[in-house]
């Protein structure tokens, strides 16, 4: 048994049940056993693979859609080049790269990121030194002017609430005991808030899940993008309306029971898209495959290839696939494009 499993044992024989959302947030951030505190999880070491891990073309693209939406918009000086959840620093090193060519763009920029973990702060300043990046453990610390921001996979990781349709009412999902072991189970009394009215018709047994983490995040950006425009390009797995139970846990790439071990494996659930554009427009939406298509993967893919022979160009052709292909990553994950309201949409988009 994990040490953290221990600790959350103890406490639920004293407070009784905790919610999937607590539950989530010890495992990944509690200070001495979480996930996030006591490793670096990426990479064929860790436990998963992000995009920007895969290949250097999706930060590269993606620095070309912020530049071009900068651009767009007139090239406003200063602004806030961030990121939520930066992890080794790979995507951003890869987007200021692409982007050193663009005018301008990185006199105007000042560098903000967001990350919990005190560990993956010191590779982000060894991957970014250079740059000055500076670090805001509250995201309504984001300065007051434009806003050009990235999130891929932080949102995945915020705690969520699991709701069960039970008697026509919403019940919570918590997680208790059964014979000294972390169990799921459901509150006897309905739940107060939950899910909104969208999910007022859903059948007997079906499980909504829910983010007010990530409200406070999209409340911020949506008002720095009111005020002074900018862009806001999340990227994450899930859809457009949160269906089910998607709570999962990844170890050694492999699928693992949630409860298992916790704080040893990776807990992510589905994005709701729906819920993080809710009250905003203009916005855009579509899968990552299409995205990165529109933005010219394809030839940017053509072009390294020249460069590369044997294994490498095997692993590049590998990557450029599995980003794009929708049995891969292609359509799973999808790309939300929050901007200005007088700003014209970003590239990347039909
Ligand atoms: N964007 C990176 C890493 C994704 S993993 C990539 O694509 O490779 C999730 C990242 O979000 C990690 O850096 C993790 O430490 C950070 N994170 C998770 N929960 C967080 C929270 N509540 N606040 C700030 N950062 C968080």
């Amino acid at each position: 048994m994990t040490a953290l499993a221990e600790i959350l044992i103890r406490r639920i024989h004293e407070d009784g049940p905790m919610t999937v959302a607590s539950y989530m947030a010890e495992c990944l951030l509690h200070p001495e056993h979480g996930y996030y505190t006591t490793r670096p999880p990426f990479g064929a070491q860790g436990d998963f693979v992000t995009a920007p891990e895969i290949s250097q073309m999706f930060g590269e693209l993606i620095g070309l859609c912020l530049a071009q939406s900068w651009l767009d918009q007139g090239a406003p000086a200063p602004f806030t080049l961030a990121e939520l959840g930066p992890g080794r620093g790979t995507l951003m090193a890869d987007v200021l790269r692409a982007t050193r060519g663009v005018p301008g763009f990185h006199a105007a920029l000042h560098l903000v990121l967001h990350e919990a973990s005190p560990a993956l702060r010191a590779v982000q300043a060894e991957t970014l030194r250079g740059y000055h990046p500076h670090w805001i453990a509250d995201i309504g610390a984001l300065p007051d002017q434009p806003l050009f921001l990235i999130a891929n996979e932080f949102f995945d990781a915020l705690p969520i609430h699991q709701y069960q349709r039970t008697h026509g009412q919403w019940h919570e999902r918590l997680i208790g005991l059964q014979a000294d072991h972390l169990a799921f189970g459901i509150a006897p009394d309905p739940t107060n808030g939950g899910p909104g009215p969208q999910f007022a018709a859903e059948p007997e047994g079906t499980v909504v899940e829910t983010c007010p983490q990530a409200r406070p995040y999209m409340a911020t950006i949506q008002h720095r993008l009111h005020a002074h425009g900018g862009l806001a390009l999340i990227v994450d797995y899930g859809g457009w309306r949160s269906k089910g139970d998607t709570l999962q846990a990844l170890k050694s790439h492999a699928f693992a029971d949630p409860l298992a071990e916790p704080g040893r494996a990776d807990l992510t659930a589905h994005v709701d898209f729906e819920a993080l554009a809710a009250g905003w427009a203009p916005y855009r939406y579509t899968t990552q495959g299409a995205f990165l298509t529109l933005l010219g993967i394809d030839a940017r893919a053509a072009r390294l290839a020249q460069g590369l022979t044997g294994a490498a160009l095997e692993n590049h052709r590998a990557a450029h696939h599995r980003l794009t292909n929708d049995a891969e990553m292609g359509s799973l994950f999808k790309v939300l494009a929050l901007y200005g309201p007088s700003a014209p949409p970003p590239p990347g988009f039909a």
